[in-house]
């Protein structure tokens, strides 16, 4: 995965090296672990992060299981395996469905971020799962952003609800309150909000997504968020978190080539799970996110 060219170079030919010894001394550890941080930290992960991740590497590698593995190099690459996969979110989650549809599923994120694609992403793999899927157009916010929900709807082939003409025009909350009423009229089971976002965080967005929050009282509400975002992930996700509680993550920009640290930062930033990965401009580059599937590409 591109976003991850460079780190995962780095902890593949880090723990190469250790393929050349028998046992691995304390400082041998000690070597890796460092080299480990010193490649986390380049990529923009979270120092927070960064520090419970080494730790536990350290203390793993330190342990019986290395001391006694017939082959330790190996050993310590399925422990950094495994705290990646850990770092990740462990298990993968799946969208919790409304036990009485529709299940209202709410974007939020900065500007940019890849909200409007989602939007059609997640609408065409819903479709895919036999689900009729409602798109509501509450971004009113940046300039084109009903058109361009209409656009992706189009592409996705389902409706899109979007009675106001966008561009600060209109009552997002209303639209969103409305679009719900009409997917439950008309019998939709999964209505998508797409709301505004801005270029970094500010007040009157985060109240207006919370307005929105309190108006739909979705079953999910995705944060979406560039994995380029670098060092600007943590107060991002938190302001995000305080302003929308929201209930899982999606990643996206993936493909991209600059340090994805976001991706390994924001599951333990927040404690919220990773639920889906987005990897290009295109309704198809979209995929249910896994940990460990994840995890395997870092360390391909
Ligand atoms: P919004 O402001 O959050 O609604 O963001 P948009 O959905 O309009 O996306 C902003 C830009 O990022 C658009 O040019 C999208 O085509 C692009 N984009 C969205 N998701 C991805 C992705 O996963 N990879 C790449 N390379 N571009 C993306």
């Amino acid at each position: 995965m591109a976003a991850f060219g460079s780190l995962s170079t780095r902890l593949t030919e880090t723990l190469a090296k250790l393929r050349t010894k028998g046992k691995l001394s304390a400082s041998d550890v000690d070597g890796t672990v460092r080299e480990i941080r010193r490649a986390l930290l380049d990529a923009d992960v979270a120092l927070e992060v960064v520090k419970s991740f080494t730790a536990a590497v350290r203390e793993r590698a330190l342990g019986a299981e290395v001391g006694e593995a017939l082959n330790p190099a190996q050993q310590v690459v399925k422990i950094v395996n495994d705290e990646l996969v850990g770092i990740l979110g462990g298990e993968s989650r799946p969208l919790q469905l409304a036990k009485q549809p529709p299940t209202v599923i709410m974007l939020a994120g900065l500007q940019g971020a890849g909200k409007t694609t989602l939007a059609g992403k997640l609408a065409k793999h819903l479709r895919g799962k036999g689900h009729q899927p409602l798109l509501v157009a509450s971004d009113l916010q940046r300039p084109n952003a009903v058109t361009q929900l209409q656009v992706v709807g189009g592409q996705a082939g389902v409706e899109v609800y979007a009675p106001e003409p966008g561009n600060g025009v209109g009552d997002p909350v209303k639209v969103a309150r409305d679009g719900v009423a009409e997917a439950k009229r008309r019998q939709y089971d999964i209505v998508i909000v797409d709301t505004a976002g801005r270029l970094g965080v500010d007040a009157d967005m985060m109240r207006q997504a919370a307005d929105i929050r309190r108006a739909v009282d979705p079953d999910e509400v995705l944060f979406v968020i560039d994995a380029m975002i670098g060092q600007d992930a943590v107060a991002t996700a938190k302001a995000f978190q305080e302003g929308v509680d929201f209930t899982g993550v999606v990643l996206t920009k993936l493909d991209g080539d600059a340090r994805g640290g976001a991706a390994l930062s924001i599951r333990g930033l927040t404690g919220k799970p990773i639920m889906f990965a987005s990897t290009g401009e295109t309704l198809d580059d979209f995929e249910p996110f896994h940990p460990d599937r994840m995890a395997s590409r870092i360390l391909d």
